[in-house]
């Protein structure tokens, strides 16, 4: 038996030991991404629930590496985070946000920024340096955080976002639900839209859990004066029960997928998805 524990322990530090040398490798292709014109952004629309017009688009950056092939965020974002990566595909990400906003007839861009980006020095100063001289009304720009960002200094985020608000910039809290946050806390905090996570609306027709998170999460954000999207909305049973709930805006493969700009300002001419 005790053998058998060696081995394992060797086994499972070699596998440590893989997995490390791998984000390493991920690390090296990103930091060389940008540079490569490697990354792009595809953009997914958020559309009002009734009359399926397009408010705004979601940007999800898209790295296709000549190593890994089309590689998740999910996956290649928390590895940038974990270091001083995330600062420069961050940069990258708004600038292209901007340049491809500015083509459409009104919609806002939705861009995510990691705790880490917002909790950076000058944050605030280095945005609306970047808006302004980009051209962009910043009631055109929304910035997606998640829980995590605010909650561990909850003063300094509450102060930074209530600066943005100021300064006519949306604010949306994504993930909404998935974190640790008293959902009374954030009356605290300037925002304009909860995006309740994916895995609720997935849960809806399974469990009762999932509806009642969703209920209480469209009740709240209505009672605070604020747009309350559903995200990952995959069928038309979906958008009817979100309806029902009075969730006001909807985001899914179901309404369109993330496709690249060129597809999204064809859509943002039209206005509506359907
Ligand atoms: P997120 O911000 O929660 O983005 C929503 C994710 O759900 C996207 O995955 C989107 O493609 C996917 N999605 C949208 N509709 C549906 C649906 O109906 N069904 C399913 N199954 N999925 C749907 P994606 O593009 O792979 O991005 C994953 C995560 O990576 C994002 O989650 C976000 O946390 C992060 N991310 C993406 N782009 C950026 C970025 O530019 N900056 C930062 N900091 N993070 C980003
Ligand atoms: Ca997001
Ligand atoms: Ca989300
Ligand atoms: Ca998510």
């Amino acid at each position: 038996a005790k053998r058998q524990g060696r081995g394992l322990v060797r086994v499972f530090t070699e596998a440590m030991d893989e997995s490390i040398r791998l984000r390493r490798r991920i690390e090296d292709g990103l930091s060389h991404a940008i540079t490569a014109g490697e990354l792009k952004l595809h953009y997914q629309p958020i559309v009002a629930r009734e009359s399926l017009e397009i408010t705004g688009f979601e940007a999800l950056l898209r790295w296709q590496s000549p190593e890994y092939g089309t590689m998740s965020p999910a996956l290649f974002i928390p590895i940038a985070e974990e270091s001083n990566l995330i600062h420069d595909l961050g940069d990258w990400v708004l600038e292209a946000a901007l340049e491809t906003v500015k083509t459409w007839p009104g919609q806002y861009v939705s861009v995510n920024f990691s705790p880490r980006q917002f909790r950076r020095q000058n944050f605030v100063g280095q945005l609306v340096e970047r808006v302004q001289r980009s051209g962009v009304a910043p009631n055109r720009v929304q910035i997606e955080i998640t829980e995590t960002a605010i909650f561990d200094d909850a003063e300094r985020a509450a102060d930074t976002l209530y600066r943005l608000r100021q300064m006519g910039f949306r604010i949306a809290l994504d993930d909404f639900g998935t974190g640790y946050s008293s959902l009374t806390n954030i009356r605290k905090f300037a925002l304009d839209c909860l995006k309740v996570d994916r895995s609720f609306i997935d849960g809806m027709g399974r469990e009762r859990t999932s509806m009642a998170i969703v209920q209480s999460i469209v009740h709240l954000g209505r009672s605070l004066g604020l747009e309350v999207v559903a995200e990952g909305v995959e069928t038309e049973a979906q958008v009817d029960t979100l309806r029902a709930a009075g969730c006001s805006h909807l985001q899914g493969y179901h309404l369109a997928r993330p496709m690249p700009a060129e597809d999204a300002l064809l859509l943002a001419e039209r206005r509506f998805v359907r």
